[in-house]
């Protein structure tokens, strides 16, 4: 099987070197997070794309607390058994946050507590009421973790609406038990048709490339992505967040993001970001703009 155009895990090339940008704008955002304490993905998981999008006022929270009960091979998320508990006031501080940044698009996401009964199902969906009742016009996008497939937990946070429901598979079937051991590429499938066909929702999801899957691999996930009703898909290169964590295989060109951009188009996709700095949320708010097209 035909591995895709990329070079080798040495030396990042050229368009893999990060324009650091900082400035007034970048320092309001962290001061404010900051002051609000909230935890962010952005700084949690060491997004590539922290400076720019700080610098545009954009930042994606991060609910039921910095430490996971999962222990994905590519994130660089702390981890633990047991977390500690949930802060109560989360949902409001990250209403005031939404508030102050003046955020027409809110991007939320989430570890995945293992560890609680309904998951934290409950506290997202105090979270995005917080958030409606202090600033009803902001669209929000919830990048929500699998629940262990817990569909009343799953039905109770769908049954909020979100304006984009995103659940990311991450990679290809093949490379599961390495990349993310405990999660199902199916039950991440069921996930997203769930919340097309039972609740209407327009849903998104993403993947990493660079991790040793090839070209047909990628072909056929956007194809199942596209078979569960999914509408729109983010396409990454995945980056090591620190020795300890899975090794790139394979720098990945931007020619051949352009190929996958061309596939999911040509599939269906109602909207593609393809791009080696691209994650879930980078320039999320973009699809909000196009999403009266969405069912
Ligand atoms: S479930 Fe999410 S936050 Fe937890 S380790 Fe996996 S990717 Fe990281």
């Amino acid at each position: 099987m035909q591995k895709p155009m990329g070079v080798g895990a040495g030396r990042k090339p050229e368009w893999l070197k990060i324009k650091m940008t900082s400035g007034a704008s970048f320092a309001a955002t962290r001061q404010l997070l900051g002051r609000h304490s909230l935890h962010t993905v952005c700084r949690s998981a060491m997004c590539p794309n922290l400076q720019e999008c700080w610098s545009r006022g954009t930042a994606t929270f991060l609910l039921l607390g910095n430490v996971c009960t999962r222990t994905c091979r590519f994130c660089a998320v702390g981890k633990a058994e047991s977390p500690p508990a949930l802060d109560p006031d989360e949902p409001k501080k990250i209403a005031l946050a939404v508030h102050s940044m003046r955020l027409k698009y809110a991007v939320l996401t989430s570890v995945t507590r293992d560890d609680l009964d309904d998951g934290g199902a409950a506290q997202w969906v105090e979270t995005l009421r917080a958030i409606r009742q202090l600033t009803p016009s902001t669209s929000i996008e919830c990048l929500i973790p699998d629940f262990h497939g817990n569909n009343s937990a799953l039905d109770l946070l769908m049954a909020e609406v979100p304006e984009v429901l995103n659940h990311n598979i991450e990679t290809v079937p093949s490379l599961y038990s390495k990349v993310r051991p405990q999660a199902s590429y199916t039950a991440s499938l069921k996930l997203l048709l769930r919340a097309k066909e039972r609740h209407g929702l327009a849903t998104k999801s993403g993947l990493m490339v660079g991790m040793g899957e090839t070209l047909e691999e990628i072909t056929t996930s956007l194809y199942d992505l596209i078979r569960h009703g999914c509408d729109m898909v983010t396409i990454g290169q995945y980056l090591q967040p620190s020795p300890a964590h899975l090794p790139v295989e394979r720098y990945i060109t931007p020619e051949v993001f352009d190929q996958y951009r061309d596939i999911a188009l040509t599939l269906g996709f109602r909207h593609v970001q393809s791009a080696p700095f691209v994650r879930s949320s980078y320039h999320a708010e973009t699809y909000a703009q196009n999403s009266e097209s969405l069912p």
